[in-house]
């Protein structure tokens, strides 16, 4: 396998969505990776590698694995049948029972649950935090994780990820991020000093809304401790996906990009729009977390959410968008709405989910690849409702 750079000078994003990590076969001269469907491999065979698909390390994965950790900047990556996947098995493979976690509150529901459920049961310590100064103050000599995601779900908070990795990094702690709502497009953890980043590649990465994948990149030292464990946990993603995410993969500098502008521009509508009292969106200046947001991404992302001025009109409003869909998940070149209320958070208690700032007529939007002026003209008819 080659990951071939003709170029003297370091390949740009939206290059190494093409180029980086695929297979080239020489004996068809195909330009795509070719699917390797087989679960038994010779051997002993040339290279000395006992190759399986459990072990992650058939040529698809290896494809995949390479272009992510390309664009985020990391030595090496594994890549895993689904973002819990990724998440969860770096976690054990980490943690020891007895090992002190610090993570961000208002972390994705499906990892808030398994950390709160799982990891505590396995005997972690468990801290949560919301900034860089209650970090500090959370740090104990056996907090062995620093566990964040910027911008969040669903007010898109951002946090100094340039501060939370020094002091993870000075306190011997592993730094992790997932990075799935800016993609490396908008933002590479790495280069801002995080020893290890995730990716629901469910979303963004894949990008069309018909597959559950995940990926972890690092270190070679860390992926190489990962997959000792990820052999065990047996979470790998198969060829098939591997291929069709690896293809995904290949627009999505071209899908950011327009996902950024048409972000911003519903926004920036939003905001003057007399039926929203409240938009979040990290590109506004008026979102507590801009100056932050500016400092580390290059660009603010697909994702917003608003407040509605009467949450009585959620639902005329849901059932009046011609294009948005309402529907959950997030990332693909479709436009999708969701009232977090009632999905990512509805088994919070009214009390807390008021608390972390989730009024019943809050909105969450995936902006989607449409034309802008269409989704302006279906939000406007919407919220005429
Ligand atoms: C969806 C998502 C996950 C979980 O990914 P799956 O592929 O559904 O397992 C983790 N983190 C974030 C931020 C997500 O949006």
């Amino acid at each position: 396998m080659s990951t071939t750079n003709p170029l003297h000078q370091r390949p740009q994003p939206a290059t190494l969505c093409v180029h980086a990590g695929t297979y080239h076969d020489e004996r068809s001269g195909g330009v795509n990776t070719p699917i390797f469907t087989s679960t038994a491999y010779a051997f002993p065979n040339p290279a000395n590698e006992n190759v399986y698909p459990r072990y992650f390390n058939v040529p698809n994965q290896k494809s995949l694995a390479a272009k992510v950790a390309a664009l985020e900047k990391a030595e090496a990556g594994l890549v895993f049948g689904s973002g819990m996947a990724a998440i969860s098995t770096l976690l054990f493979a980490w943690l020891k029972p007895g090992d002190h976690a610090i993570c961000q509150s208002g972390l994705y529901g499906g990892t808030h649950h398994f950390i709160t459920h799982e990891l505590a049961a396995f005997g972690i310590e468990l801290s949560f935090v919301s900034n860089p100064d209650q970090l500090r103050e959370a740090l104990r000599p056996s907090s062995r994780v620093v566990y964040v995601e910027s911008p969040s779900n669903p007010l898109l908070r951002c946090i100094d990820l340039v501060a939370v990795a020094a002091l993870a990094r000075k306190h011997g702690a592993l730094s992790i991020i997932d990075n799935t709502f800016a993609t490396p497009i908008n933002q590479n953890p790495i280069d801002l000093g995080f020893d290890a980043v995730i990716h629901s590649a469910t979303k963004y990465l894949n990008g069309q809304s018909d597959i559950n994948a995940g990926v972890v990149v690092s270190s070679a030292a860390v992926v190489g401790n990962l997959n000792e464990y990820a052999v065990n946990h047996g979470g790998m993603l198969d060829a098939h996906a591997c291929y069709q995410v690896e293809r995904g993969m290949k627009t999505l500098a071209l899908r950011i990009k327009q996902q950024n502008e048409n972000a911003a521009t519903l926004a920036r509508f939003l905001e003057t729009h007399p039926a929203v009292e409240r938009v979040f969106y990290p590109g506004l200046v008026s979102h507590p977390d801009h100056a932050i947001a500016a400092r580390q991404m290059r660009g603010f992302g697909g994702m917003l959410s608003f407040e509605l001025r009467r949450p009585e009109q959620v639902d005329a409003m849901l059932s009046g968008f011609q294009l948005a869909l309402p529907a959950l998940s997030l990332g693909g070149v479709e436009t999708l709405v969701c009232i977090p209320s009632r999905t990512s958070h509805r088994t919070m208690k009214p009390q807390d989910r008021k608390q972390a700032g989730i009024s019943d007529g809050l909105v969450r939007v995936s902006v989607g690849i449409e034309d802008v002026a269409d989704l302006k003209a279906d939000f406007e008819e919407a919220l005429a409702n």
